[in-house]
């Protein structure tokens, strides 16, 4: 059993999370690690879990769009795929902040954070410091090794 005590999951109140993945991840999305059918399979696994609607925000939407959720344990330097999701394009958004704050839906991402969260924009701010102060400590590790025991349940 893996031990997850040291590991940060971020706010836990909060359904909707800002994940910054570290630049220093080689391998930030499955897709360009599985071969096309495996992928297929993964995400469609999710779509069907998902039954049509966000994940997140439990939004019935006609498109959804799998996310794959790592959890970084920073003493073994370990990226641990924890998750694949399925989830609507508005979360999707806000978990990869720093990629949307690039296209210029910056406060629309950040409506959304803070509707589905029930929050305050105080508190959205605090914790895109936070998610923000993670990313750069994480970005100091020079390489991080891959944990995809998460895989395992597809193997049959
Ligand atoms: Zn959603």
């Amino acid at each position: 059993m893996r031990d997850f005590t040291n590991i940060k999951m971020g706010n836990e109140k909060f359904k909707l999370k800002f994940e910054l993945v570290p630049d220093s991840c080689w391998y930030s999305n499955l897709r360009s690690i599985l071969s096309k059918k495996e992928w297929d399979y993964i995400r469609h696994d999710a779509y069907d879990r998902a039954n049509g609607k966000c994940m997140i925000c439990n939004r019935k939407v006609s498109r959804l769009e799998a996310h794959e959720v790592w959890q970084y344990d920073e003493k073994t330097c370990t990226q641990i795929l924890v998750d694949v999701v399925a989830v609507c394009n508005s979360c999707h958004q806000v978990i990869h902040i720093g990629r949307t704050s690039l296209t210029g839906n910056m406060e629309r991402a950040e409506d959304w954070y803070m509707k589905v969260n029930n929050c305050s924009y105080a508190k959205m701010k605090e914790e895109l410091g936070k998610a923000t102060a993670d990313h750069q400590r994480r970005n100091k590790v020079s390489e991080w090794k891959l944990d995809l025991s998460f895989l395992e349940r597809y193997i049959k």
